[in-house]
């Protein structure tokens, strides 16, 4: 017989009750239910992995942020960013909180139309809308924000000859302290090119300018920034009003807050790190108010926030698929998810719960998804009581981005469902097969038959 090569054993250290840098653990109590509705009900029903979302909290968190921004500015209107998460279901939820819509493509364009959204409530933001898109936008009376001159001239061009005056507003982009810059968008404020972008609108009369817009930037720790911002647009306002005798009816602030998620390397977490919306309220609102407009000229704040309206509410089910050592005697987690259908776990440490009751002991782990991909890691280092295969976890904060920019690689993509306000599970989109992946595919004829 063959002599068996030697492993070298490990004493792995076990974890009890210690204190952490916060003190004694808190965090890792099961979550068995979410809404009311049972995590093993659910993943029975439905499969493993599944995105849920809770329909409660989508409410309760647009009620904290439309009373935030209420009780500080007279005119507040929110507009649902569709990039964030365009589930039809979770964008009728925005609308019917009164949320506009906001897209960013033709295709979103369209979804926002499809939902009901009237068209000139629809903002359309981006660098790269087609002519198509434009000619439709221009039609519906939609407000089009411009990104570069490119797209102004293109305007301008087909309002003369739709003989439309379309209504518009700029994106400007500008110095809030907070580097590196976001400055690839829009016209910049601090060398002229917003001023220059205005003078071109004002003086050609074939569109009307109607706002001035920014997005600063995405998980924006600082609300000052906001501050800087609203400032620099109550500016350019108070500027076309002096210059041209014309109000601009409304200040777009864009999105960005930070959601309570943890940044990768964040010392604290994000519930402790992560500004709420009052302050983000108070930075902008404080900014207008004081910037000089007239009590019955004071334009129309606009506030396109996403991923901080709708990451809490949205959870990821997922089942163990295994447990191993790796070769430095690390304990390593396989899951049924990966980074393909939770790619902010590129830049997040997402909090995971265990979906059952569990023993006392922790142990430093490795969560892998299950992708053949190196890079398919879900959390480098979390403390969790050991996981059996077969045991349910429930990730949290994954209701933003994860179900628009997720991949179909390697495996179909799950199945979504909300839980409305009676802690009713209804499905809004189905898990993936490979009739509705193998759908678009064509396979030309000469290649039909092979002999191996
Ligand atoms: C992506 C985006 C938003 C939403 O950003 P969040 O970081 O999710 O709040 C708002 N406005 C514009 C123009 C965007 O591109």
């Amino acid at each position: 017989m063959k002599k068996l090569q030697y492993e070298r054993p490990v004493i792995q250290r076990l974890n009890v009750g210690v204190m952490n840098k916060f003190g004694t653990k808190t965090e890792y109590a099961p979550v068995t239910h979410i809404d009311g509705v049972s995590v093993k009900g659910l993943i029975g029903k439905h499969g493993s992995p599944l995105f849920v979302i809770s329909e409660k909290t989508i409410r309760q968190t647009f009620k904290d942020a439309n009373r935030a921004f209420k009780t500080r500015y007279p005119k507040v209107q929110f507009a649902w960013s569709y990039k964030t998460n365009y589930m039809n279901a979770v964008c009728n939820v925005f609308h019917q909180e009164g949320s506009w819509g906001e897209v960013v493509s033709g295709f979103e364009y369209q979804k926002a139309l499809k939902n009901g959204v009237p068209g000139s409530k629809i903002i359309f933001n981006g660098p790269d809308k087609t002519e198509t898109d434009l000619r439709l936008a221009i039609n519906n009376d939609s407000l089009l924000h411009i990104d570069h001159l490119d797209e102004l001239y293109l305007i301008k061009e087909l309002a003369m000859d739709m003989k439309k005056k379309p209504r518009v507003a700029i994106r400007v982009n500008m110095d809030t302290g907070v580097y590196p810059m976001w400055d690839r968008f829009g016209f910049n404020y601090e060398n002229g090119q917003a001023w220059d972008a205005i003078n071109k609108i004002m003086l050609n009369d074939c569109m009307e300018l109607v706002g001035l817009h920014s997005h600063i930037g995405t998980f924006m720790l600082a609300p000052s920034a906001y501050g800087v911002a609203a400032a620099k647009l109550s500016d350019l306002a108070l500027g076309i009003r002096k210059k041209y005798k014309k109000n601009i009816q409304y200040i777009d602030m864009g999105g960005g807050f930070a959601s309570k998620n943890t940044l990768k390397g964040s010392y604290l977490q994000g519930v402790d790190a992560s500004p709420n919306f009052d302050q983000f309220a108070e930075a902008i609102s404080t900014a207008i108010l004081n910037a000089g407009f007239l009590e019955n000229e004071l334009p129309l704040l606009i506030l396109e926030t996403g991923r901080a309206l709708i990451d809490e509410a949205g959870y990821l089910l997922g089942t163990v698929i295994s447990n191993k050592r790796l070769s430095d005697g690390r304990r390593a987690t396989i899951m049924d998810f990966g980074v393909n259908i939770m790619f902010t776990s590129f830049w997040y440490d997402h909090k995971i719960s265990p979906a059952q009751s569990f023993s006392q002991y922790t142990e430093d782990a490795v969560l892998y998804g299950p992708l053949c991909m190196n890079i398919d890691v879900i959390r480098e280092n979390v403390t969790l009581p050991p996981l059996k295969r077969d045991d349910h976890v429930v990730v949290h904060c994954v209701g933003a981005y994860n179900m628009t920019q997720w991949m179909q690689f390697i495996s179909l993509r799950p199945a979504i469902v909300l839980i409305d306000m009676n802690e009713e599970p209804h499905v809004i989109r189905k898990r993936e097969t490979l009739g509705s992946i193998e759908g678009d595919e064509v396979l030309p004829n000469y290649l039909k038959d092979f002999k191996i």
